[in-house]
């Protein structure tokens, strides 16, 4: 089941939708097995889950979070599901290597430098009250 638009935003809902994306309450109990319990939402492909914590906080910080998981779908769909996961976790290896934390090496994961971008560009339109329409 999809959330619904009143839980994301109407204008965020259109435009998760003509990024070719699904968003879904919850996180699948066989994707919890294997992620960080901080974890607050996760995208494979076109589907983007919320976890039951991010739901219980702001509108806002639910739409940023949105926002975040959209560029991963855009990620998906522009390099394919494998690719996305070989990059991913290569990535990780490497900043692990390089001496970073676990939670560091993660934050500097080239696909999530870009999603904070997509992510932080909504919160700030939000803070200085700009009509939030991202292309
Ligand atoms: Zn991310």
């Amino acid at each position: 089941m999809a959330a619904s638009v009143d839980e994301i935003g109407s204008s965020l809902a259109r435009e998760v939708e003509a990024g070719g994306g699904r968003v879904y309450p919850g996180i699948p109990w066989w994707l919890r097995f294997v992620l960080s319990r901080r974890t607050l939402a996760i995208t494979i492909g076109r589907r983007i889950y919320l976890g039951r914590e991010l739901l219980a906080r702001s509108a806002d910080e639910i739409e940023a979070i949105v926002a975040h998981e959209l560029e991963h779908v855009r990620q998906f769909a522009r390099v394919g599901l494998l690719r996305f996961a070989w990059r991913y976790a290569g990535d990780y290896v490497r900043n692990r290597w390089r001496g970073l934390s676990s939670f560091e090496a993660y934050e500097a994961i080239s696909f999530e430098v870009e999603a904070r971008v997509a992510e932080n560009r909504l919160r700030h339109a939000k803070e200085n009250g700009e009509d939030v329409r991202t292309a």
